[in-house]
């Protein structure tokens, strides 16, 4: 059994394929993208599949999520995604983003306070942590 620190998808989000496929009309919800759309589980998962934990994403979205990378110049398209009404959506175009090691481009910095995802945790900025 591997260790490795990124956890597989688990076969329980097949449960939510009819919601997602509605939900995201059968489209990549980051991109849009019509190609091999398939959910994915963000880590850490709950135990019961999640709907907010998870997203429909195409081929390229997946592997980038699994990968821990992005390719900059294709990536655009998460300066929207982080507008997303979809926990989820945002929550996933923030960790890519997060994936560039340097993001000096402004528009990046600028789409993670959109998101409203920690940096520095790949989560959820929530205003009531005791700060400090
Ligand atoms: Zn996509």
């Amino acid at each position: 059994m591997s260790r490795s620190r990124r956890p597989r998808q688990r076969a329980a989000v097949g449960v939510l394929g009819k919601e997602l496929t509605r939900r995201s009309r059968g489209r990549c919800e980051p991109c849009g993208g019509k190609g091999d759309n398939r959910p994915f589980q963000l880590p850490p998962f709950p135990e019961e599949p999640d709907p907010d934990r998870t997203l429909m994403a195409c081929r390229r979205c997946r592997t980038w999520l699994e990968q821990e990378r992005i390719v900059p110049v294709e990536a655009r398209f998460l300066a929207e995604a982080v507008w997303s009404d979809l926990p989820p959506v945002r929550l996933a175009a923030a960790r890519l983003l997060l994936t560039v090691e340097d993001p000096e481009d402004p528009w990046m910095q600028d789409a993670l306070d959109v998101a409203g995802v920690d940096p520095a945790t790949g989560e959820w900025i929530t205003p009531d942590d005791p700060v400090s």
